[in-house]
């Protein structure tokens, strides 16, 4: 096995207003470079026996400097000297590497383009709004991997973002003065960025984002606030942009067992994580006292991200919560989240309605009472012409598909559960109201499982590999 030693990469950025940039090469690839460059107002100057049509232009308007030659030693030689930065972009790699050695003996910093290894920089993939500017490199390794990463982290930035940065940087002065502790500075930024004030600024409105950050100066106390979150049933790319956003801005985290360990590895790194779920003994906290530690943390002036799975919402005891914090005057956002019906229906490859068969869909819960009697519609839910999504109803099971026969539904009415729905490792089990519960108890499922009845599991598809 050859061991690859990878150079490590050291990211900073250069003002090259009026600095001498060489560039060899005439083709697209030097026209990338070279259109990079002047917006960056460097003085470009090109090496190349011939232009392309674009380079041809800037040439002509005098944007660049071209010298009309090969890029052989004497030419690179001449050329070299006074240039701050070198980049080999012919098409050619044994060029490029002869541009490099050469650069490197005359210690001028040189880009080979697309070839890392006589490289001692590179470019990496930019993102660009007004003052902000993020840079994403793989060093060289894989471009297109680093392309389509500027892609996912282009679309989570919100739009304004440049102008944002505009005003924050108009405003430092003021807030310095008005705040000269720098923990209290940054709490202002943060509050101001977490609201009203930051979208105001985003879309231009200045003096209404002045205002409200004057607001927050004055406050004196910082007030907590609490986001009751919707994490999705797992796979962490089921998240809403929302819900990531408070994940990176939250003080501390309140999760259960729902919470997948890759949700979990999404939040901020020194928000402090809560376990609020079922401990070993099996107990659950009781949701008042879930209820009054959010309520403590938020007076405490903490921004507190309750993160739930699914939506918080549906089963999610999330209307409770929000009565709590009302009745404490806690300021709260709710978000939502896709829900283990919608989640685990299409991993599943189950539309929770079909033309053909289901014209409603009802969500119930399949949670036993303390003395194990299950107190559910049966007759509105042994219908034909509907899908029913049974939550919590793993340990039910065999009781629920009984009611369900006893009360019309066929032996053999299509029937499904699906076990920890869109994670990694779901499973997926179909078969008939009369067989599932056996079926379930053969294969070990366990919690969380969703199970679906209705003739839409007979509309199941499987994508082709
Ligand atoms: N608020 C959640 C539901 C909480 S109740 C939501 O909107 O999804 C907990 C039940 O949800 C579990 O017992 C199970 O029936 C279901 N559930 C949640 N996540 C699931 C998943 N990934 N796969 C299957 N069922 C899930």
């Amino acid at each position: 096995m050859t061991h690859i030693s990878e150079p490590a990469w050291f990211p900073i950025a250069l003002r090259l207003d009026d600095v001498r940039v060489l560039v060899i090469g005439g083709g697209m690839i030097a026209a990338n470079k070279v259109r990079l460059l002047l917006a960056h107002r460097a003085k470009v100057e090109v090496i190349a026996a011939r232009l392309d049509p674009e380079m041809q232009r800037w040439e002509e308007d005098g944007t660049i400097i071209h010298v009309a030659s090969t890029a052989d030693t004497a030419t690179l030689r001449a050329s070299m000297p006074g240039c701050r930065l070198v980049y080999a972009a012919t098409d050619d790699r044994t060029v490029n590497r002869a541009v490099a050695a050469l650069a490197q003996e005359m210690n001028i910093p040189v880009c080979a383009v697309d070839d890392p290894q006589p490289s001692t920089f590179i470019t990496p993939a930019q993102i660009h709004r007004g003052l902000v500017r993020i840079a994403i490199s793989t060093g060289g390794a894989a471009p297109v991997l680093a392309r389509r990463l500027r892609e996912q982290v282009e679309s989570t930035i919100p739009d304004g973002t440049g102008e944002l940065a505009v005003f924050m940087q108009q405003q430092r002065e003021h807030v310095g003065a008005a705040c000269p502790d720098i923990s209290r500075r940054r709490q202002v930024w943060e509050t101001f960025l977490d609201g009203a004030g930051a979208q105001a600024a985003r879309r231009g409105e200045n003096e209404r984002a002045r205002a409200i950050l004057d607001d927050i100066i004055a406050s004196t106390s910082t007030r907590g606030e609490v986001w009751l979150v919707g994490a999705g049933p797992g796979d962490p790319d089921l998240l809403t942009l929302r819900a990531l956003h408070l994940m990176q801005n939250a003080d501390c985290v309140l999760y259960d067992q729902l919470l997948s360990p890759a949700l979990l590895d999404r939040v901020r790194r020194d928000a402090e994580l809560v376990f609020v779920g079922k401990r070993r003994n099996k107990h659950t906290m009781p949701q008042e006292d879930i209820n009054a530690e959010l309520v403590r943390r938020a007076q405490a002036g903490q921004r507190v991200l309750r993160l739930k799975g699914g939506d918080p919402f549906v089963f999610g005891r999330g209307g409770e919560e929000i009565e709590a914090l009302l009745d404490s005057a806690i300021p709260f956002q709710v978000v939502p989240g896709i829900t283990a019906a919608n989640g685990c229906a299409a991993y599943a490859g189950i539309p929770l309605t079909h033309r053909d068969c289901a014209q409603a869909c009802m969500f119930v819960t399949g949670h036993a009472r303390a003395d194990g009697t299950l107190h559910l519609p049966w007759d509105s839910m042994a219908r034909p012409g509907q899908t029913v999504v049974i939550y919590m109803g793993v340990s039910a099971l065999p009781a629920l598909c009984t009611q369900l026969m006893d009360h019309g539904l066929p032996a053999d009415w299509p029937a499904a559960i699906v076990e920890r729905g869109t994670r990694a490792d779901q499973r997926v089990l179909t078969g008939t109201l009369g067989g599932l519960a056996h079926q379930a108890a053969e294969a070990g499922v366990g919690s969380p499982a969703l199970i679906i009845v209705g003739e839409v599991v007979r509309h199941r598809v499987i994508s082709p590999a």
